[in-house]
């Protein structure tokens, strides 16, 4: 298709760097990040949390570490751990280091409220002494008091002095397994920063918006933000911020993905809005079969239409799709009908046959 090949051309060219077994940059799939939110201190639900996380697709997971308690509980999380881990720091230096001397795969630091500039040297130095990458992670939420005393506000311009001067200090260091990110809540002041500093350098870049909201403000918000960028070629690796179940993040992420051509995982389910011709009961049949199929990573395009006007075109289009009529549902498959149900079993016929045609391997 003319335009994802178009997204794809537009992709600017990074140096690749890894987190654990995962590339960031360069040629790499766009990494799909989320974070925990459970107490970090409970390794059992950290864990579980990021096994489930990591059944989403999510490639590599953050998790807070707000003290030195957290380092303990590291060490069994980095052991247990589906997925890459990074330790998230804010306020204190020595526990970057000691999360880095527990085997954290990766840092995450913030110039801002490091503590300082010999501090934020001190991290970086010893996360190239153990070959780590370090996420250099501007907020505008927490920039340099001089930058924003220059700046008068947190703006894109502002974020991107902060970056280069982060980088800059790395690069002194001879720390170049690194990535940045620049994050302001409001969307049109990260779009423009990322812009600007997409010009400037050559590391990867971590996408994402701040504090996007709620799931549904988050989700629009985010889309709307990271989907520009991606769609400019900016943007290695990504996260989609919720103020909800981390999972939901992961999901988003690879929705705007798809979207985009740029990376495809899991069923993709197209519903009709339902009106009132609808024959069958879109918005259940839909939610139960995205319930249902929340494990499936298969590519597949399932289709569930209300009735006669748009279903049979857009359920033919599909792998496999279920259009109403007036007595119950026609099931198609690549185009062709294999089988028509009534309301009773519908929901349950339908599902069979999706599992059917992703168990075949039929993507
Ligand atoms: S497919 Fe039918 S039920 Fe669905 S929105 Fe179109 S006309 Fe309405």
């Amino acid at each position: 298709m003319q335009e994802i090949s178009d997204v794809l051309k537009r992709r600017k060219k990074t140096h690749t760097i890894s987190v654990g077994n995962v590339l960031i940059g360069g040629n790499a799939p766009i990494s799909v990040q989320s974070m925990t939110n459970t107490d970090p201190h409970n390794v059992y639900a950290t864990v579980g949390q990021i096994k489930k996380l990591a059944g989403a697709g999510c490639d590599i997971v953050r998790v807070a570490v707000p003290d030195e308690a957290t380092v303990e509980a590291m060490r069994k999380i980095v052991r247990t751990s589906p997925i890459p881990i990074i330790a998230d720091i804010h306020f204190n230096d020595k526990l970057a280091i000691k999360s880095i001397e527990a085997g954290v795969h990766g840092i995450r630091i913030n110039p801002g409220t490091i503590g300082g500039k010999k501090r934020f040297a001190d991290v970086l130095m010893c996360a190239k002494d153990y070959g780590i990458a370090v996420r250099i992670g501007i907020n505008a939420g927490s920039l340099e008091k001089d930058i924003l005393r220059a700046y008068m506000h947190p703006s894109a311009e502002a974020l991107v002095e902060s970056a280069l001067r982060a980088v800059e200090e790395a690069e002194r260091l001879g720390c170049i397994n690194i990535k940045l990110s620049l994050k302001s809540s409001n969307v049109l002041t990260t779009i423009k920063g990322y812009r600007l500093l997409s010009r400037k350098i050559r590391y990867p870049l971590h996408i994402g918006i701040t504090e996007a909201g709620t799931l549904i403000s988050g989700t629009v918000k985010s889309a709307v933000g990271l989907g520009i960028l991606l769609a400019e070629g900016i943007g290695d690796t990504m996260r989609v911020s919720l103020a909800a179940d981390p999972v939901h993040e992961v999901r988003v992420a690879y929705e705007i993905l798809r979207c985009l051509g740029l990376r495809i995982r899991g069923p993709e389910i197209i519903a009709c809005p339902t009106c009132g011709r609808k024959k069958i009961d879109v918005v259940r049949i839909a939610s139960a079969i995205e319930r249902r199929c929340s494990h499936v990573d298969v590519p597949i395009k399932i289709a569930v239409m209300g009735c006669e006007v748009n279903g049979p075109g857009e359920a033919k289009e599909a792998d496999i799709g279920l259009a109403g009529s007036l007595k119950g549902g026609v099931i198609f498959k690549k185009g062709i009908i294999v089988k028509r149900c009534t309301h009773d079993r519908m929901l349950n016929e339908f599902m069979n046959e999706i599992r059917a045609y992703y168990q075949g391997g039929h993507s």
